[in-house]
């Protein structure tokens, strides 16, 4: 059995549900100390963190990810028992094949593979693991960044192995990710009989030309690397139910995903000189999700460019779509930050796989990856 694959069942076979580890982090332990790494564990609150390193000099490369998974859902739905990596027909299923035991399983190898090969390389290797990816993500790697940051200990090249492939490995590289900006809205008014409106104040009226203008603005034109910054309502709520009834207050819910030509203040000045525009009487609460962040050129994209093309013969692509991931607390240390995984075409499901070829494939661009950085 392929190296890779045998240690994706050792992970997978661990239920590893947020924020449990369940022994992912002690077996990755045991693994790279073969290999000459120090660990350690950082443990906050509920969840386990791992910082290991091989060596002590800059630059340093980092492997990045979370042991934990996303619950399975109801296991009898699932067509191969969750926790139990199995084999089917070229694909191992399980869940965390492919969000992320896989991509651990790849960077283990790799690393121990290129280790023995070049076990004089230049700079340090090191992994930066938490177990509190999937979830509130407030224990995890924001914690361990901080801790690094404190004691003035710097990465580099961050690769972090979220899935980024959508049809084959390596088709994507995530180089970046948009902002995400949350507000709670609450637009105030009087309740009151529909029959007697002057003896109320009716906050939908009073909201909807706010939310018009809102719903219309062009905050930005985005740049080469992401597109417009897009705003959208997710959620509004008014009324009693009754046909008869002003409403006293309306809830609108919105939420900004937005590009590196403008930043999470000035959203909210725009915001909020439009609701005062519209002499709107409201409170309002806003929860930052995260910057975005763009790894434009360097020699991390480079090198990953050119590990990718060695290894699987095409070109791969440069993405900043999708939701947040932990690479935005990395980025702004001034790391380099890139993400490469295998296809995400079942994670978060039921009957979550991944190809096998895939993840020997993806830990020979690892293994190329650390070639083109470190020797
Ligand atoms: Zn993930």
């Amino acid at each position: 059995m392929s190296q890779v694959i045998d240690v994706a069942k050792n992970l997978i076979n661990r239920r590893s549900v947020t924020p449990e580890d369940a022994g992912c982090q002690e077996y990755m332990k045991d693994w790279l100390s073969e290999s000459g790494f120090s660990h350690e564990t950082m443990v906050f609150e509920d969840t386990t963190n791992l910082w290991s390193r091989r060596g002590t000099q800059a630059p340093v490369f980092c492997f990045a990810g979370h042991t934990d998974v996303v619950p399975s859902g109801p296991e009898d739905a699932w067509q191969t028992p969750p926790f139990e990596a199995t084999e089917k027909a070229g694909y191992l299923h399980g869940r965390g094949a492919a969000d992320m035991k896989g991509s651990l399983a790849a960077m283990m190898v790799a690393t121990r593979r290129f280790v023995a090969d070049y076990s004089t390389h230049k700079g340090s290797i090191a992994y930066l693991i938490t177990s509190d990816e999937e979830g509130p993500f407030i224990n995890g790697t924001t914690r361990v960044i901080d801790t690094l940051e404190a004691r003035n200990e710097k990465i580099t090249w961050c690769l972090v192995g979220e899935p980024s492939s959508t049809k084959q490995v390596g088709d994507i590289v995530k180089n970046g990710r948009r902002g995400s900006l949350t507000g709670d809205l609450t637009i105030k008014g009087v309740q009151g009989h529909v029959a007697y409106p002057h003896l109320a104040k009716n906050p939908v009226h009073d909201a909807a030309p706010a939310l018009a203008e809102l719903s219309q603005t062009h905050w930005d034109n985005g740049n080469a690397s992401f597109p417009p910054t897009s705003f959208q309502i997710s959620n509004i709520h008014a009324g009693t139910g009754a046909g008869n009834v002003i409403p006293g207050t309306c809830q609108v819910c919105f939420n900004f995903r937005f590009s590196t030509e403008v930043t999470d203040n000035q959203l909210i000045e725009r915001v909020i000189t439009i609701l005062d525009k519209h002499g709107l009487d409201y409170d309002i609460k806003w929860t930052f999700n995260g910057q975005p962040f763009l790894t434009d050129k360097g020699d991390l994209v480079e090198a990953t460019q050119h590990a990718i093309c060695e290894a699987t013969g095409y070109e791969t692509q440069l993405s900043t779509a999708g939701g947040t991931s932990d690479g935005r607390f990395i980025a702004p240390t001034g790391a380099q930050v890139i993400e490469l995984g295998p296809v995400n075409a079942t994670i978060h499901k039921v009957d979550e796989c991944v190809k096998m070829a895939d993840l020997d494939m993806l830990a020979n661009i690892y293994y190329g990856i650390l070639v083109r950085l470190l020797t």
